[in-house]
């Protein structure tokens, strides 16, 4: 026997699943035992729901939640973990830390008034060597010329 008409087939899930009436289960039996096609067909089936057995088993969900529900609300502290919430609060820290780190106006102004009046001093300092040097120098252009006079 082979099936060439799909309508003679048996229902081979009803019978793999053991819900076919007794005559019907009778016949399909005597259909397997010569259609080698319908053989393998249920030899499929049967593995299927030996290998869907092993699954372990899921609870049904009780109730269908909403996005909207409050179990779906981040809690306090899932909130302060989220990156957006970590970045913004870091970004906030920084800028109080830099805020607090920062030197104020008034010390800036007192370092470059420092700095200005130690260049300065230096400058005077350079200053009074070179009229010193010169004066020097006056007095050892005055002293040859003396010479060079009173040599003659
Ligand atoms: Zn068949």
């Amino acid at each position: 026997m082979s099936c060439n008409s799909p309508e003679s087939r048996p229902d081979w899930k009803a019978y793999v699943l053991r819900e076919l009436g007794q005559d019907a289960h009778r016949q399909a039996e005597a259909h397997l035992a010569t259609c080698s096609t319908c053989h393998e067909e249920v030899a499929t089936l049967r593995l299927t729901l030996d290998t869907l057995s092993t699954l372990r088993e899921e609870e049904m969900p009780r109730r269908i939640a909403f996005v909207s529900d409050k179990v779906f609300e981040p809690r306090w502290w899932q909130r302060v973990f989220s990156p957006t919430f970590a970045a913004g609060a870091l970004v906030a820290a920084a800028i109080l830390v830099h805020g607090v780190l920062q030197p104020g106006q008034a010390q800036v102004d007192a370092a470059v008034t420092k700095a200005i009046s130690q260049v300065e001093a230096r400058h005077v300092q350079e200053i009074q060597a070179m009229y010193e040097q010169l004066e020097v120098r006056d007095k050892q252009v005055a002293n040859m010329y003396r010479n060079a006079v009173l040599s003659q």
